[in-house]
């Protein structure tokens, strides 16, 4: 299938070409057609699956068929539940609308207000916005919604997740009632279809992979070891594997930027990217890893979320997350748009529950690894007299321990 077969015009498929894209992914074969016809769609899509595309090229091309947007308004809002996903947005927006005469901007919080109520004055076709902003701007008059036609829910999921629910129902309340409305989540649990139930009108429904299911492009690994192992764990892999750019999750702010410290200490390029650092140190620090000065960057789960990295080869849960679903959206920043991507996971001994929460959730069981030099964790404590072994098989001998257990430590919690 070719992307002039679902109806888009010259300028647009000129921008796709440049792109290098050559026929549409199966969740923009479906919602392109489907958002043409005006229709309200709700979507269960992943990052990477090329959402973003599936919602902003049928948007583009509706816009161009009516008036340009009034002083102050906004024709199409894209709301999205970070900042870093919002600015990626926004440059697909710039890139696929490059040939056509629309407008765009995007507001989000962390940065002044008075730039974006500037770019707002003369109005926009598109607005990508974070909700607190777009709130803020509208409770001063920057943003008109009158003339607005289609609103976009972004990672809805992650939108509810983050506690947005209260300024998404305040931004559905000041939106005209006649519009159309796409909502876009990465699953469909009970909290979104209620969500969903008081903004979509009769959709259409499209579900591109099956819900929590990770992409099958991505290779995914276990190495068990002890906890105070994982630094040096951690730098041998990138030493061993020569990773050039690598994505890795801590759970923690604070463990973010200890572990950056750790990996700098080693002669690694790292940064952290996390809800505490300013706007500006996260763009630099996207910006390094993009470009490769910046070879590994250590990331919180929120603040990770949307991140659109070309191709990433690698990520590394240095901790696994306390939600499972987490993991797949972590993992889902590798392997993206049919390239083999790699997620490895270091499990020290009380995340093992968490890792079998991931297990029954994924439906599979991960392959563990060792290495030599680092002590892999006891295998699961069997109940067999000492040192028993299955029948047919040598009892393993017996290691002298290397060092007495470290004291157990309880980590505050600063997520
Ligand atoms: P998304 O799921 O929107 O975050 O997109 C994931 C990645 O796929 C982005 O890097 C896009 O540039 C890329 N992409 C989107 N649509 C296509 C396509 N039809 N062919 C190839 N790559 C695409």
């Amino acid at each position: 299938m070719s992307f002039s077969t679902l109806g888009l015009s010259a300028p647009i498929l000129d921008a796709l070409k440049e792109q290098g894209y050559t026929s549409p992914t199966p969740i923009q074969a479906q919602a392109i057609p489907a958002i043409l016809a005006g229709q309200d769609v709700m979507a269960a899509a992943q990052t990477g699956t090329g959402k973003t595309a599936g919602f902003t090229l049928p948007i583009l091309e509706r816009l161009a068929a009516g008036k340009p947007a009034g002083a102050n308004q906004a024709r199409a809002l894209i709301l999205t539940p970070t900042r870093e996903l919002a600015a990626q947005v926004a440059e697909s927006v710039a890139t696929y609308s490059k040939g056509m005469k629309l407008s765009s901007t995007v507001v989000f919080g962390g940065v002044k207000i008075n730039p974006q109520m500037m770019k707002l004055r003369r109005g926009v076709d598109i607005l990508v916005a974070t909700p607190g902003r777009l709130m803020d701007l509208y409770n001063q008059n920057a943003v008109k919604f009158s003339d607005l036609e289609v609103l976009v829910l972004d990672e809805a999921d992650r939108m509810l997740d983050m506690g947005f629910i209260h300024d998404i129902k305040k931004i559905l309340k000041i939106l005209p009632a006649k519009r159309q409305n796409l909502l876009f989540s990465a699953t469909f649990s009970n909290d979104i279809r209620k969500l969903a139930r008081g903004l979509v009108n009769n959709p259409v429904e499209i579900s591109v992979s099956p819900p929590n299911a990770a992409a099958p492009s991505v290779e995914q690994k276990v190495y068990k070891i002890e906890k105070a192992q994982k630094p040096a764990l951690l730098v041998q892999l990138i030493k061993d594997n020569n990773w050039f750019q690598v994505l890795v999750f801590t759970k923690t702010k604070h463990g973010a930027n200890k572990l950056t410290q750790q990996i700098e200490a080693s002669g690694f390029k790292a940064a952290a990217i996390h809800g505490n650092k300013s706007q500006g140190a996260r763009t630099k620090a996207l910006a390094g890893f993009k470009d490769g000065s910046v070879q590994i960057l250590v990331a919180t789960d929120i603040a990770a979320r949307g991140l659109d990295i070309d191709q990433l080869p690698q990520v590394v849960n240095y901790e696994l997350p306390n939600v499972a679903e987490d993991y797949v959206h972590r993992i889902g920043r590798t392997g993206r748009a049919g390239s083999t991507g790699h997620a490895i996971s270091l499990v020290s001994e009380d995340e093992i529950k968490l890792l079998r929460g991931i297990e029954r959730l994924i439906k599979r069981t991960l392959d563990v690894e060792t290495l030599p030099a680092f002590n892999a964790l006891p295998k699961a404590p069997a109940r067999t007299p000492s040192n028993s072994a299955p029948a047919g098989q040598k009892p393993a001998p017996r290691k002298p321990r290397a060092r007495r257990p470290a004291p157990k430590k309880t980590l505050a919690a600063d997520k």
